[in-house]
């Protein structure tokens, strides 16, 4: 059997058949939700093509910077969708993302809109709110390794 990864977002599939596509091919996000993951997929995977074309025009940054800001990505959360589904035009997702930041925990709960327009999702925009959390040097790291958090993210996670 090949081992294949799973995906990044969460959703306890393997990768190639979850947000690998979308990242291919924005056409293959038939619903809000897929979007919402592919674009988290993307932040992983620092794939700012994805990440920029698949932003509604309106608000699309011209470009992303992931090296001033180091983030280490530890999980997606979809609370709730409202409509978003292949036969809508718009639809919210409420998710938290959880990342590692300057040394940190942060929770960025969002709920987001999104808008589908000659059949490709967009992401409008959304309401966010962080909260952030300091880690214990020496307690076990948050993105499940074993080690504790000094000896892994910790390290090179911080901007000087
Ligand atoms: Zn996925
Ligand atoms: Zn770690």
């Amino acid at each position: 059997m090949i081992n294949s990864p799973l995906c990044p977002c969460g959703s306890n599939l393997p990768y190639s058949s979850c947000c690998l596509p979308i990242l291919d091919d924005h056409r293959c996000a038939k619903t809000a939700e897929a979007l919402m993951r592919s674009r988290y997929t993307a932040f992983v995977k620092k794939n700012e093509q994805h990440i920029i074309a698949s932003w509604h025009e309106i608000n699309r940054p011209e470009k992303l910077n992931f090296d001033g800001h180091p983030v280490i990505w530890l999980g997606l959360t979809i609370h709730g969708v409202r409509e978003g589904s292949e036969n809508d035009v718009a639809g919210t997702v409420d998710f938290t993302s959880t990342y590692l930041e300057n040394g940190l925990i942060s929770r960025l709960r969002e709920m987001s809109q999104f808008v589908r327009e000659d059949g490709l999702w967009y992401y409008k925009e959304g309401e966010c709110n962080v909260t952030r959390q300091k880690v214990e040097r020496n307690s076990p790291c948050p993105c499940g390794s074993g080690n504790k958090f000094k000896r892994c993210c910790l390290l090179g996670n911080l901007t000087k």
